[in-house]
Formats: structure tokens, sequence, C-alpha cells
């Protein structure tokens, strides 16, 4: 438990990202709340999503954050589907998709063909991801082909596939348009052998700013639904749904030369420390270091090593009277551009800055 340093995550701010996508004229919703719904919270953000929006049905990547889910949860009246670790050939763990509602991606030829032929799995609906190009899950157009007469009297429910490189603007005849070719294909397949194909998806968040995808049933975003932008320039002005607010523990002054903290790092010039009790055990990121922080309105910067418990932030020593112990600080805030930004200077992708956040950090919900 910590007390002045947490997470705190506006739902409401989750409820307006949702109506500003739907406004852009998006099909049907199917949030992406895998990896803890992107480190803010698995359990709150799905209950919002469903008992406040109505949101039916919500994609993890494992079965076992599925099953937490409605193990927390279990009036949930929303389907969760399981995108790439479903265990669904083996046989320990079958019984969840019998008895909970939870169905899995079938990516591979050889999950197809347990789903198949195992009678307690008859009722399950045919969930089949496509590999178009990203060359990491999915069936091949050959494999489909092969399994296409099985598929007949049962049908497709949905069929879906994941674009590779959706976060770069749209060109025609590109990665993202060559995989939407195949992807037709896979259609066309399915429905030259007869085979019903009810629903379809393929659009996450990079392909969803550009309005990509918008003819097929649902749209899957993970990323923009949280706040951050993946097309640069950047147009999706949606809010950063949590701020990540800590505090200065203490400050002292350093004259150049100074060493601070572990190893031989020495202030490059006179002036002023804050540190922060945030280190790699509450943001779990090695390369904050030289990374801008803005406290009281005055730029900062992380400096030396960050620590397990405790990073150092250096200001120029002209701003010394602004800064003080007990000041709050805002790593990112709601502007969504901030986690951007922060994600660029160290290096990494705001995905990873989000899931970064480890359970030493309280997550405060706030509704409007
Ligand atoms: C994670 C994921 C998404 C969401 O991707 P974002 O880039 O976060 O919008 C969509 N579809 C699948 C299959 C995914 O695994």
């Amino acid at each position: 438990m910590r007390y002045s340093t947490y997470l705190e995550v506006n739902l409401s701010l989750l409820q307006e990202n949702v109506k500003k996508i739907q406004e852009m004229g998006a099909p049907q919703i199917l949030p992406m709340v895998k990896a803890d719904a992107y480190g803010n919270g698995l359990v709150p953000i799905s209950q919002f999503l469903s008992r406040e929006m109505n949101i039916r049905k919500l994609g993890c990547a494992t079965l076992g954050e599925a099953v937490h889910l409605y193990r927390e949860c279990p009036d949930l009246k929303s389907e969760m589907i399981i995108f790439s670790d479903t265990e669904v050939s083996s046989e320990n763990w079958m019984h969840f998709y019998e008895n909970l509602p939870i169905t899995p991606v079938l990516h591979q030829a050889s999950d197809v063909d347990f789903v198949l032929k195992n009678k307690n799995l008859k009722d399950l609906p045919l969930i089949l991801k496509i590999n178009t190009g990203m060359n990491r899950l999915g069936l091949s157009l050959d494999e489909l082909e092969l399994l296409a007469p099985r598929l007949k009297g049962r049908g497709v429910e949905h069929l879906m596939t994941h674009f590779a490189c959706s976060y770069y603007p749209l060109k025609e005849g590109d990665k993202t348009h060559r995989q939407m070719e195949e992807f037709k294909k896979a259609k066309k397949l399915l429905n030259d052998h007869g085979v019903e194909v009810r629903e379809t998806s393929v659009s996450n968040s990079g392909a969803i700013e550009q309005k990509f995808g918008f003819q097929e049933t649902y749209i899957r975003p993970g990323l923009m639904l949280y706040g951050p932008p993946s097309v640069e320039p950047y147009t999706w002005d949606g809010h950063q749904i949590s701020k990540f607010v800590t505090k200065i523990l203490k400050t002292f002054e350093v004259k150049k030369g100074t060493p601070v903290g572990y190893g031989i790092n020495v202030a490059p010039e006179d002036g002023y420390i804050g540190i922060i009790p945030v280190g790699y055990a509450d943001l779990s990121v090695t390369t904050l270091s030289g990374v801008e922080i803005l406290v009281n309105g005055v730029k900062g910067k992380i400096f030396a090593r960050v620590n397990m418990d405790m990073s150092f932030i250096f200001f120029p020593i002209k701003d010394k009277n602004k800064i003080k112990s007990g000041d709050i600080v805002e790593i990112w805030n709601h502007d969504n551009r901030t986690i951007a930004y922060l994600a660029d200077q160290a290096k990494t992708i705001p995905y990873h800055l989000m899931c970064a956040v480890t359970n030493r950090i309280q997550r405060n919900y706030k509704v409007n």
C-alpha cells in the first residue's frame, strides 16, 4: 500500500474515449483488456465497460486472465475472447470453455482440428484468426482451404486478422492494404465453400485512428481506449485515462561534480535534486534516465541511476526555490501526449510504460 504515490484511473475518461471512437463512425467495439487492461486494472475496467457501457464482448490474451475476471465478477454479462494463449487443446483446462462465457481464437490448424473433434466443445463458437502477413499467429489461406469442408455445418462465428503496421499513415498498396486483400481472400474462400461467416474484425488502434476496417462487424481497440495515440502526426485526441502521481520526497543542492546515488554519476553542473519515491519496482522501465519531468512548471530530468524505490530528478539551480519536499509530481497526466512524449524519450512505447506500472502502485478509480 502506498499513500501519496498512486495511479489514478478515471473511468469517465474511458467512457469519453469510447464515445469519441463511436463518433468516428466505428462499428461495434470489442475492447482489448489484456495485460490488466494495459495496466489500468482488468476487473474495474471490464466491469465498467460491461455494466456502464453495455459492451458485450471483451478481448484478452490468456485463458488465465478470463478465468480471473469471472472469478472476481461471476455475474459479468460480457463474453471474453482469448486471442493468443488459449490452452484450448489442453484437456486440463477445457472445462473453463464448457462452463464460462469464454471463447478462444483458434489461430493454428491443430487447435481447429482439436475443437472440431471434441464432443465437449461442440457448442463452442468458432473464431478463426487468419495470418494475412504479420506472420505471428493465424491460419494460412492454404490451411484454411484444407479446413473449409469441415467448417460447413457449423459455420464461422467470427473471422479476424491482425495488422503488423497499422500505426504508419496508410497509403494505397501498403502492408496494411495488402493484409486487407488477403483477409478478403479468406472470406471469399469460406464463402466459396459454403461456410457461413457471421462476424469479422481487423482493426486495432492504428487502423481505427485512420478509420480503416470500419466495414467489418467489430473493431478491437486497445491502446487508444486508454489514451495514447499511435499514428504520427498525432490526431487521436482521446484522454489518457490514468495519471501517475507521486511527490518530492527530499530535496538538496548539489555542486557540479558531486556523485549522486549508486555508482558514480556526477552532477553535470550546480543543481537541485528532488528525489521521488518511484523506482524500477514501481515503474518497471530501466531507460528513464534523462527523461524530462515537469514539476510546478519547472523542467527537470531524471538523473543518475533509477533505484528500486527511488529516482532522482535534477533541476537547474535557478529554480531551487520552486521545488520542495512534498510537492506533487505527475509522471504522466490525462493529456495523452505526455505519455507519448515520455515513451519517446525513454526509447520505448506507451504500451510498455502503461504495462510497467507494477502492483506496488495502488490504482485509485474515479468517476466524475
Ligand atoms: C492487442 C490487440 C489489439 C489491440 O491493439 P492496440 O494496438 O492496442 O489497439 C487488437 N487485436 C488483437 C488481436 C490484439 O492482440
